[in-house]
C-alpha cells in the first residue's frame, strides 16, 4: 500500500527509456530489458567466463563455477541499465539484477556447497564518491535468493585503482592485479564472488587470488554481464 503511494507521488523511470515504470517493474522497463542479450544457458555463460579468464590468465586461475545473466554490447540498453547502476546508485536496480542471478543460479540445477558471498570491494575513495557499491546490492540479492549470507569486510582493495572507464586496454589490464587482500584469515570452502561486470576478467582474477592465498579452499564466480570483444 505505501509502495504504490509512493509510487504515484514519485513515480519511478525507466533508467533506459525514461518512460514511467509500472509498479511492478524496478529500475528498467520490461520492453527495455527485452533489449538485453542473455545467455542461451548456464553452460554457454560459465563457458564464456572460462574462455574470458583462460585466454588472458592460462589455467592459473581456478573457479569452480560461474554465473553471468548476459552478454554485454557497447551502446546497448544494459550498458544504459549497468552505467546508471554504477553512477546514479539505484538500489532498485542491484536488486533486480541480483534476483535474477540468483534465480538463474537455482534454476542451473547445482549451486554446490557455497557458504558464503563477497562482493568485489570499491575502494573506500570510490565508495565515496559512488553513492554505493554495486556488487554490494547484487550480492545482497543474490543472497536473499539463494539463502546465504553475505561478507562484506572480508576482502579489502590494498591501493586505490583509478577508474577503469577511459583507461587504455594496456592500463586497464595491469590495474588491478595485486589489488586485494583479505582482511583477516579464513577457512572457508568455498566463496562466492560477485561483481556487475567482467571485462577482462583481471579485477575478479585477482579477487580470487587473494582469497585463495588466504586459505579459501575454492571460488565461484556470478556476474551480471560479460563484456565480449566486438
Ligand atoms: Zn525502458
Amino acid at each position: 500500500m505505501l509502495d504504490r503511494l509512493l509510487h504515484l507521488l514519485f513515480p519511478n523511470v525507466c533508467v533506459v527509456c525514461r518512460k514511467l515504470l509500472l509498479p511492478s517493474e524496478e529500475g528498467c522497463c520490461s520492453s527495455c530489458m527485452k533489449g538485453f542479450d542473455p545467455f542461451k544457458n548456464y553452460f554457454e555463460a560459465e563457458q564464456t567466463l572460462r574462455n574470458v579468464l583462460v585466454s588472458r590468465f592460462g589455467d592459473i586461475v581456478l573457479f569452480e563455477r560461474g554465473w553471468c545473466r548476459y552478454q554485454f554490447h557497447k551502446k546497448s540498453p544494459l550498458q544504459l541499465a549497468l552505467h546508471s547502476m554504477k553512477y546514479e546508485g539505484l538500489y532498485k536496480l542491484g536488486t533486480m539484477f541480483g534476483r535474477q542471478l540468483g534465480e538463474w543460479m537455482l534454476a542451473s540445477g547445482d549451486i554446490g556447497d557455497i557458504e558464503c558471498i563477497v562482493p568485489v570491494p570499491l575502494h573506500r575513495m570510490k565508495n565515496i564518491e559512488r553513492s554505493y557499491n554495486q556488487a554490494d546490492k547484487i550480492a545482497e540479492s543474490i543472497g536473499k535468493s539463494i539463502d546465504r549470507p553475505v561478507m562484506r569486510k572480508l576482502l579489502m582493495r590494498k591501493r586505490y585503482t583509478v577508474s577503469q572507464t577511459g583507461l587504455p586496454a594496456e592500463e586497464r589490464k595491469k590495474n588491478p592485479v595485486g589489488a586485494f587482500q583479505v582482511v583477516q584469515g579464513v577457512s572457508l570452502r568455498h566463496v562466492l564472488l560477485v561483481d556487475d561486470i567482467v571485462t577482462t576478467g583481471a579485477t575478479l582474477a585477482a579477487a580470487a587470488a587473494a582469497l585463495l592465498q588466504a586459505g579459501v579452499e575454492r571460488v565461484s564466480f556470478a556476474a551480471v554481464a560479460i563484456a565480449l570483444k566486438e
